[in-house]
């Protein structure tokens, strides 16, 4: 099993990205913002708890996310790996990791992180939210909050993960296709 994280600010391109990468391994591609969604569609208590922490994009806590995470992994079967998108978003929540796939015989072998400027991100999210109607992507002030969120609570994992060798940057502008190919030629180093 490889296990990647697939890492940058909201808007780098991270889940557009991990289904192309997904399929091209055979990785199982685990997105806790995808989760959550599938929660507030489905209409369940979580889902209601979480949806007013989303739209505010405030982080949802660590053990909710955690939990999904850990029943995802129990109950896959038949992929090369594991490709986390959006998880983890805190340093807790890395170390959580880190000690599921240790007792599982497996580990974080790689994370990408994807290089774009804030302009960029900003006009992203704007576009996306004609297409995915996500109130996230809606609003301005929100989106700000989100990339604040993203600098003082996630960013502090490339750190972690650069102290442990597992950190390699990417350059994320660019067309979709050449930002692909970036990644992939790291990936397949470790496939
Ligand atoms: P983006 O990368 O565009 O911010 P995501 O789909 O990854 O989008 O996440 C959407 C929202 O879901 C986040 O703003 C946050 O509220 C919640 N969320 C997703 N993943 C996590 C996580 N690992 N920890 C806490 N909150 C999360």
């Amino acid at each position: 099993m490889v296990n990647f994280l697939i890492f940058g600010p909201p808007g780098s391109g991270k889940g557009t990205q991990s289904v192309r990468l997904a399929e091209k391994f055979n990785l199982l591609h685990l997105s806790t913002g995808d989760m959550l969604r599938a929660e507030i569609t489905a209409g369940t208590a979580l889902g209601k708890k979480m949806s007013l922490i989303m739209s505010k994009g405030e982080l949802v806590p660590d053990e909710v996310v955690i939990e999904m995470i850990a029943h995802k992994i129990d109950h896959s079967k038949g992929s090369a790996g594991f490709l986390f998108d959006g998880f983890p978003r805190t340093v807790a929540q890395t170390i959580s990791l880190e000690k599921m796939l240790n007792e599982r015989g497996m580990k974080i072998d790689q994370m990408l992180v994807l290089d774009v400027d804030h302009d960029e991100l900003v006009k992203r999210l704007i576009a996306r939210a004609e297409l995915s109607g996500r109130p996230d992507d809606k609003d301005p002030a929100v989106i700000e909050n989100r990339i604040d969120v993203y600098k003082e609570k996630t960013e502090p994992i490339i750190n972690y993960c650069n102290e442990k060798g597992l950190y390699q940057p990417v350059k994320g502008m660019g067309t979709i296709d050449d930002i692909f190919k970036r990644l992939n030629d790291y990936m397949k180093k470790l496939v």
